[in-house]
Parts: structure tokens; C-alpha cells; sequence
């Protein structure tokens, strides 16, 4: 939040519930604060009954923008006017933006937070070069296949505990997208060139999927969407296999760079360390 807030501040936001454990105030406001705008960035936690109304009451502009987390990201998009192409094939939006007119349009930024964290910590690692491997099919599977889709992914591999859902998610995505039998993972794992954990396996220290990572090409690339703790299982066990990692705190914060300038009209300023604040935020050594 700027130092100081006129009447012309530009409001921007979070919606969530619950919402209270979001970074996403902390990382907004610290952009806001480093290039002194009259802006602020809120939380909001409608509740489960009125998150409608309380969308449809933010038509016209008088937030210019929020951000849509669980549990609210498809109802988000069904309210949307307009849409991008990656918040349809993702079948949800994480970022609503308002206009003057009233009419509501909706974004994903998951799909580049995603792309964006590879890149930064996985450098020269190509989309298109090998099959990808995704354990879970989830919202956030849905959202990582349609971003390495659109990125040029010439195979994309789901495994999930429940078959069905992850042969849903295939049909849905066409050619390019296979379901298949957690037996199967030997074959799947040896020629991937990235393995996404997309469950919720590992949230608060537990144990990873099961997943041999030392099946793995060499050269592969392991992401696990899963922040808390930040060295998951499922990435010490890439690490001890010397498998290059990737951190699902990257991946939101590369998606909240979009959505500030979606917001706010400005790219966020690079010097603000937001990964230290964030890793600060959950009791992390920085
Ligand atoms: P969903 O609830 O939509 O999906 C959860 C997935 O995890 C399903 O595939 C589910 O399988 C699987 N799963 C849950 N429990 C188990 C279990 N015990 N054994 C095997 N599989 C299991 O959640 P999301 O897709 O929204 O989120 C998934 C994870 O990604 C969460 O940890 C979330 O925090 C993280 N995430 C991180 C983001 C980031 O920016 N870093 C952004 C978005 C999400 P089944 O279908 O069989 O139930």
C-alpha cells in the first residue's frame, strides 16, 4: 500500500476463502510502495454463498482488479464477460479485471507464473522438446496443461490417483494430452523432460507422490507446485537423484507480475526482493 492513499487510488485485490494466509497483499503493496503509486491492494473473503454478488457488485470499475483463488477460480470465469484463451482452456481465472462500461473480463496468469518459474530456475529448458509428465488433474493441472500446451508441449502426460478425472482432462485437451495408469510411470518417466507435481501431496511436509525420479532422463527438470514447506520431499528427492528443481513459490510470484500490470498499468519493479519477503512470510531462511 502507498505511504499515502488519495481519492484517486487505484484499488486492486485479492479474493479468496479463506484469505488471511495470502501473500498476495504483501507482494502487491511492496510493488505499489517502491514506485510510490496512489494504489492499494486488498484482501477480500466473500463467502462461499455471495461470492457472485460480490463480484457483480465490483462491475463498473471501482476496483479496477482482483486476483480469484480456491475455492472461487471456475465460478470466477463463468462470470466473466470476455475471456483470454488460457483462462478458457484452463476453465478458470485467477484475475478479473473491471471496466467502466461494467463488463468483466477474465485472466490466468497461473499458466506464465509457471512458464516464468521455469525459466528462471530451470534456464534454457525447452517446452517442446520432450513429453511432460503432470501428477495430479486438479484445477492446477487443468491450468499447467493449457499454458505447456499453448507453449508448444508436444506430449502431455497425466497420472492421477483417480484415472477418470485425469482421462477427463485428456479428452478435454484433445491429441496432445493422454491420461494413464500410475503402472505406466516406469515407461512415462523415462524419456519426460519435466515432471510437474500438481496434487496436493507434500502440502505441509508429507511425503511427495511416489515417484521413482531417478527414472528420469538426467537432463529433466522436476516443478512441484506444492510452496509449503518450500524444500518439499518431492524436490529433495529430484535434488538427491541431481535432477535440476523448480519451487512452487516461484510460480506465484511470476504470476502475480502479470497481474500488476494488468492492475496497475506498470510492470513491478525487479528490486523489490519479494521472494525474500515471501520466504520470510513462511519461516523460511532467506
Ligand atoms: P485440487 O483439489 O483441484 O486437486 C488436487 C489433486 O491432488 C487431485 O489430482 C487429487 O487427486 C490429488 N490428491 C489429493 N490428495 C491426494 C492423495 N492423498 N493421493 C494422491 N493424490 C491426491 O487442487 P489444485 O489443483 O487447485 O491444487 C493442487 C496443488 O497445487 C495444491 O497443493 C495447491 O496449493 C498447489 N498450487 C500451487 C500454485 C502455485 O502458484 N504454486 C497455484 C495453484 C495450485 P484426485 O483427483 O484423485 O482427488
Amino acid at each position: 500500500m502507498s505511504s499515502t492513499i488519495s481519492g484517486a487510488a487505484v484499488v486492486g485485490g485479492v479474493c479468496g476463502q479463506p484469505i488471511k494466509h495470502s501473500m498476495s497483499p504483501v507482494i502487491h503493496n511492496a510493488w505499489i510502495a517502491a514506485a510510490s503509486l496512489d494504489a492499494a491492494y486488498v484482501p477480500f473473503a466473500p463467502t462461499a454463498e455471495r461470492f457472485e454478488t460480490f463480484v457483480d457488485g465490483l462491475r463498473g470499475g471501482a476496483v479496477r482488479g482482483v486476483n480469484v483463488t480456491i475455492p472461487f477460480k471456475e465460478r470466477a470465469l463463468a462470470l466473466a464477460d470476455t475471456a483470454s484463451d488460457l483462462a478458457k482452456m484452463a476453465g478458470a481465472a485467477n484475475l478479473l479485471l473491471f471496466a467502466a462500461d461494467g463488463s468483466i473480463h477474465a485472466d490466468n496468469t497461473d499458466g506464465p507464473g509457471l512458464l516464468g518459474a521455469i525459466e528462471a530456475q530451470a534456464p534454457g529448458f525447452e517446452v517442446a522438446a520432450a513429453p511432460i509428465l503432470i501428477l495430479g488433474a486438479g484445477g492446477a493441472a487443468r491450468g499447467a496443461v493449457a499454458a505447456l500446451l499453448l507453449a508448444g508441449a508436444p506430449q502431455i502426460r497425466i497420472v492421477n490417483r483417480t484415472l477418470a478425472r485425469a482421462q477427463e482432462l485428456a479428452d478435454a485437451f484433445g491429441e496432445r494430452v493422454i491420461a494413464a495408469d500410475e503402472a505406466a510411470l516406469p515407461d512415462l518417466l523415462a524419456d519426460a523432460g519435466l515432471v510437474i507435481n500438481a496434487t496436493s501431496l507434500g502440502l505441509g511436509g508429507g511425503e511427495g507422490p511416489a515417484v521413482d525420479l531417478s527414472l528420469t532422463p538426467k537432463t529433466a527438470v522436476v516443478m512441484d507446485m506444492v510452496y509449503r514447506p518450500l524444500r518439499t520431499e518431492f524436490l529433495r528427492r529430484a535434488q538427491a537423484a541431481g535432477r535440476r528443481t523448480v519451487d512452487g513459490l516461484e510460480m506465484l510470484l511470476r504470476q502475480a507480475i502479470p497481474t500488476f500490470e494488468a492492475i496497475y498499468g506498470a510492470p513491478p519493479s525487479p528490486a523489490v526482493d519479494v521472494r525474500g519477503m515471501a520466504l520470510k512470510l513462511l519461516g523460511e531462511p532467506c
